[in-house]
């Protein structure tokens, strides 16, 4: 195995906060990630969560760098692979593409998923009836979709250019592993066509199902090492704002404990 350096430079840390740019954090606690599909002995064993003092926002003290993410990335979820419960999958994201649509009015157009994992948003949304293009930064998910036929990249948001404008955007359980979220919301903002829709679903932390995790000690959260962010409703939606995009529907996500999925609506 390549050696990677010390642990601690695969962490870029956080000098001031990813969302406000305030730069008082208070500690919220270590918690381990050895048990995590995508760790390696190169990596930490912990990852330190601290509070934003100015906005409330939680994030973890540092996110990977490009050696780190490379080495994280090369690991296989099978959980995120494409053709997993391919029926069950389906099923969930049929609601998620039909919420959408009817917050439309529309059930066409250009629909962008950010972050595709295993597939099954966007083939339901092409199903549905949108054409549809994908980004994923795992080679074998974007391998698998493509020998499928599927437009999918392997790039990330920021990077990924397009003049047409889409009409929906989703990012799935996606926003919290991103390091600045803020840049990404602000870019898809100028992806989007005029009145077009984002989905971003992720765990909720101000919701009882949270709470109830965190106070039996079965929170997966504080230990997934892909994520820099944990969001609750009011700082989700006052971020969403802050970018140009309006939230304009709530409802609980499906696909992983403690989720919300929030649609907003480009200004
Ligand atoms: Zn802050």
């Amino acid at each position: 195995m390549e050696a990677l350096g010390q642990a601690q430079e695969l962490r870029v840390r956080f000098e001031t906060c990813p969302l406000c740019e305030g730069r008082a954090f208070v500690p919220l606690g270590e918690t381990g990630c050895r048990q995590h599909a995508a760790w390696s002995p190169v990596l930490p064993e912990k990852l330190a969560w601290v509070g934003c003092q100015t906005c409330g926002h939680v994030f973890t003290d540092g996110f990977w760098s490009d050696a780190a993410l490379a080495r994280i990335f090369a690991t296989e979820h099978a959980q995120q692979t494409p053709g997993q419960d391919v029926e069950a999958a389906r099923r969930v994201s049929a609601k998620v593409v039909t919420r959408v649509s009817e917050l439309r009015g529309e059930f066409s157009g250009r629909w962008l998923d950010v972050g595709f994992g295993d597939g099954s948003l966007l083939t339901t949304a092409e199903e549905f009836g949108y054409e549809v293009v994908g980004l994923d930064l795992r080679e074998s998910c974007v391998r698998r979709m493509r020998e499928f036929g599927y437009t999918v990249e392997r790039r990330t948001l920021v990077e990924y250019q397009d003049a047409r404008g889409f009409d929906v955007i989703s990012l799935c359980d996606v926003l919290e592993h991103i390091a600045l979220p803020k840049q990404a919301l602000v870019k898809v903002k100028n992806l989007l066509a005029p009145h077009g829709l984002l989905m971003v679903s992720c765990p909720n932390l101000d919701s009882f199902a949270w709470k109830w995790l965190d106070q039996r000690g079965q929170n997966p959260y504080w230990s997934e090492l892909e994520h820099h962010h944990n969001f609750g409703r009011a700082r989700l939606c006052a971020l969403l704002v802050e970018c140009g995009l309006e939230p304009i529907h709530y409802a609980i996500s499906e696909r992983y404990k403690a989720g919300m999925e929030v649609v907003a609506r480009r200004r």
